[in-house]
């Protein structure tokens, strides 16, 4: 492309959620001019305002101060956007779709269509969404039919590897970047992007639009795999009277396989993993090489099942009737440090425990709002004590601090029964069996 590289590019941020308001923000705090686009006006508004409507560390502080520099701003005007920037990046949501495996295009489509009606110069779109191999090629098509005749507009892709709960150091400190091109230009105009951590040294991979695309899905795959693996120990571990906490330690000392997602429990869920996963044996299956990639049907299931053995493990506490047992779960984002209740392994053990008419009390110290709204049929308590009064048996879904930091004494004075089941082998199991409790994890016998 002959345009000029832009040195301090102006940039819009489309797609404001999780990824978007977190990059968007970050962009800003890094010291360039960012409008934050979304469809949802509520969000909109609130961002505008300095709130950050879901639950992320050190956001808010962030938020204010990028707000009052004047960098950042935010809006649901797609015209605005294109006219106000060079840079745009995409991070709307990619969910699975109502009806199959694959990944719901209809929100990156519709995002990339209003933004490119409005292009009237040269203009780099750049994707952060987790999309199925080929989306980039296929909007290159897309935005090249809608945007006007000779504007010179390119696509990139640039895969979002954030974490929740840790996502403004992953953002400005990530592990490394990866930059989907198919020109120099683009290469170029996106590194003047992230000058800042270039010369920090995070490291860089160039690549085609193919390869960018398929690292996000390679990667999500591969951290899957790795939980359902030591999942899938745990299943052998119980027809065995193996200790799989005892085999994971045992297996991370080689530092080969390591530690980190090698921490056996109720699996992994959120609004990535799963869905990711599911997405990218589907494509796979469409590009031919479905049995490349047979193995991560697999990884789901291992996945799926230890909800249902948690289950099994309750119901086994109270005498093999659920009907009228109080239960106490503690815990509903999908892991601690989020609000998120995307796909969350607790939402889906609670729900499960009420269907078999078990009287379910879910307490989370953020994502309370959230579950409420995705499942009012559930009962709700305004804190922990609350939550664990009179239970027949507690069970800890979600490893957040203020749970594993409770007293096992404390907590034992409050329940009818002490009996927990420990889904995270996040508690010290040692401490609550001698407060007198019968404790139970996954993958771990009984009486050890
Ligand atoms: P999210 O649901 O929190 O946010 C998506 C946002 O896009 C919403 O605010 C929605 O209103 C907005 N949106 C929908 N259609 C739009 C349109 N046409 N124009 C403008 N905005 C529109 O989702 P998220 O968690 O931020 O995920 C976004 C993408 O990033 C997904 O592809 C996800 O897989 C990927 N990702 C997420 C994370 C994470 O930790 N959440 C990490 C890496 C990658």
């Amino acid at each position: 492309s002959d345009s000029p590289i832009i040195e301090q590019p102006r940039m819009s941020v489309i797609g404001t959620g999780y990824l978007g308001a977190t990059h968007a923000i970050c962009m800003a705090t890094l010291g360039y001019d960012v409008v934050g686009v979304d469809v949802d006006e509520n969000k909109v508004a609130a961002l505008q305002s300095g709130r950050v409507p879901f639950f992320e560390p050190g956001l808010p502080e962030l938020l204010r101060t990028a707000l009052d520099s004047g960098r950042l701003r935010f809006t649901t005007d797609f015209a605005d956007a294109a006219a106000s920037a060079d840079v745009h990046f995409i991070c709307v949501g990619t969910p699975q779709a109502k009806d199959s495996p694959a990944a719901d295009m209809q929100y990156v489509d519709a995002a990339v269509s209003r933004l490119a009606a409005h292009l009237d110069r040269p203009a780099l779109i750049v994707g952060k969404s987790t999309v199925p191999i080929g989306t980039a090629d296929r909007l290159t098509t897309l935005v090249q039919e809608i945007a006007p005749a000779g504007t010179a507009v390119q696509l990139a892709w640039n895969p979002e590897f954030l974490r929740e709960g840790y996502a403004i150091q992953d953002t400005l400190r990530p592990d490394r970047l990866v930059f989907g091109v198919s020109s120099d230009w683009a290469r170029e105009q996106l590194s003047r992007c992230y000058t800042a951590l270039l010369a920090a040294e995070v490291p860089l991979v160039v690549t085609d639009l193919a390869t960018a695309e398929l690292v996000k899905v390679a990667a999500n795959s591969f951290l899957a795999t790795k939980i359902s693996y030591i999942n899938a120990m745990a299943e052998v571990c119980e027809a065995t009277g193996a200790d799989v906490s005892l085999l994971a330690r045992a297996l991370s000392y080689d530092s080969r396989i390591g530690g980190r997602f090698l921490k056996p429990g109720l699996g992994f869920g959120g609004g990535c993993l799963p869905k990711d996963i599911r997405a990218f044996a589907y494509r796979a299956e469409e590009l031919g090489v479905g049995q490349a990639v047979a193995f991560l049907r697999e990884v789901d299931s291992i996945n799926v099942r230890r909800r249902h053995r948690t289950v099994d493990i309750v119901r086994d506490l109270v005498s093999g009737n659920l009907a009228g047992a109080r239960i106490a779960c503690l815990g509903a984002a999908f892991k601690p440090n989020s609000d998120d209740i995307r796909d969350a392994p607790a939402l889906d053990v609670a729900r499960m425990l009420q269907q078999e008419g078990a009287s379910v009390t879910v307490f989370d110290p953020e994502a309370m709002d959230n579950a409420r709204r995705a499942y009012p049929q559930l009962s709700y308590a305004d804190n922990l004590v609350e939550a664990v009064l009179d239970a027949d048996v507690v069970v800890l879904l979600t490893e957040w601090d203020e749970f594993t930091d409770a007293n096992p004494e404390i907590l034992g004075r409050l329940v009818s029964s002490r009996r927990i089941v420990d889904g995270r082998h996040a508690l010290n199991a040692d401490a609550y069996r001698s407060a007198g409790w019968e404790y139970r994890a996954l993958g771990r016998p009984e009486h050890p």
